[in-house]
């Protein structure tokens, strides 16, 4: 049978049944950003790690040597900061094709360097094809703090921590060769940290559910409604009463270069763009509705300059359903980026 009739997260949950009866203790394995590991009464270790291979993640010609080293480490940061963590130290794996220069691999390594968390290890091995570059980031968080994916519930808010689609739009520009969308392929390669933000939010006790946004709303949001319609399920010993969300769409966060682009590129369909393109890289949560307008205050004066944006609802309909001005939008097929 071809991997593709099983896909991505068939494969995963695959793994995930194979290896269900040996989970340690207390840990919490595939399903989340990170495991979770308890070092002590109060404390957790988070774990996460990812791959970037090229021509799948990256293509050497169109992302520098440096942006490629920050990038690599900024994608495992924020699946770290989406638990509500503090990153400790990370290890990294990188496998060079012939042909890599000293002063690329000088330039990647700075740009790792640049966000300041330790390297404390990692497997150096030459690759036949591409550059493949493999993170694995440890976090540290006060255990009452974890946000996980299993934590959304009906009623809830959610919420998005900055505007959509403007990586998406850099990489559609990229691949358009239009560069005068410089603000959108700068999004795309520099996704900008949530690890304080993260952080903030794993402290606050009306926070739901949390995770980053590496494929897009459309599809993570499913993860977080897949995960918490489960563990209500064994909560409440019953099969009944999945979880769905509905997304007002004219609440949807643009920022002004993204705008400005579409105003231009009619053939940009920002729906997609904004729900199911990836690597936005910000932070996707669910907060209880009566407490939002609070949290958002707060994290407004907390980081200047920014917000929460409320985009939708938890609800009990069993799917994602698209609204605008009220209205229930055609049920267009909004994918994630899935790799098979
Ligand atoms: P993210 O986008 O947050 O990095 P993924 O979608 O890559 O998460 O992975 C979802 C879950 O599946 C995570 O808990 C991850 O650890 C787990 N996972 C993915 N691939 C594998 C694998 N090959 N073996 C074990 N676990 C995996
Ligand atoms: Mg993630």
């Amino acid at each position: 049978m071809e991997l593709k009739s099983l896909g991505e997260f068939g494969l995963i949950d695959k793994i995930s049944e194979l290896f269900g009866d040996i989970i340690p203790h207390g840990c919490l394995s595939i399903g989340d950003d990170c495991a979770v590991i308890p070092i002590s009464d109060r404390e957790s270790l988070v774990v996460t790690t990812d791959m970037l291979v090229q021509g799948v993640h990256f293509l050497p010609e169109r992302i520098s040597a440096w942006e490629l080293g920050r990038k690599s480490l900024a994608v495992n940061l924020s699946d770290v900061a989406s638990m509500g963590a503090r990153p400790y130290c990370t290890f990294l794996s990188i496998g060079l094709p012939e042909g890599v220069s000293q002063e690329w691999c000088d330039e990647f390594f700075r740009g790792y360097r640049s966000l300041g968390i330790p390297l404390l290890g990692g497997d150096t091995t030459s690759s036949p094809q591409g550059v493949v570059i493999n993170i694995t980031a440890l976090g540290m968080v006060p255990t009452s703090n974890l946000k996980l994916r299993s934590h959304a519930r009906v009623g809830d808010q959610i919420l998005v921590s900055s505007t959509l689609g403007d990586s998406g739009g850099g990489l559609r520009a990229l691949l358009e060769n239009k560069g005068q969308y410089a603000e959108l392929i700068e999004a795309h390669h520099n996704p900008v940290s949530v690890t304080e933000q993260g952080i903030w939010l794993g402290s606050q006790r009306c926070v739901g559910a949390m995770m980053d946004l590496s494929d897009g709303v459309a599809s993570d949001l499913q993860h977080i409604l897949k995960a918490s319609s489960k563990a209500q399920a064994i909560a409440c010993k019953t099969t009944s009463g999945q979880l769905g969300a509905t997304i007002k769409t004219e609440n949807i966060p643009l920022s002004e270069a993204l705008k400005k682009t579409l105003n231009i590129e009619k053939s940009w369909d920002p729906l997609k763009l904004t729900l199911a393109s990836g690597e936005d890289y910000c932070l996707l949560l669910t907060a209880q509705a009566d407490q939002t307008p609070l949290l958002k205050a707060q994290y407004a004066q907390q980081f200047p300059g920014e917000q929460l944006h409320n985009i939708g609802q938890i609800d009990h309909s069993g799917k994602i359903n698209l609204t605008k001005a009220g209205e229930i939008l055609p049920d267009i097929h909004l994918m994630g980026f899935r790799h098979f």
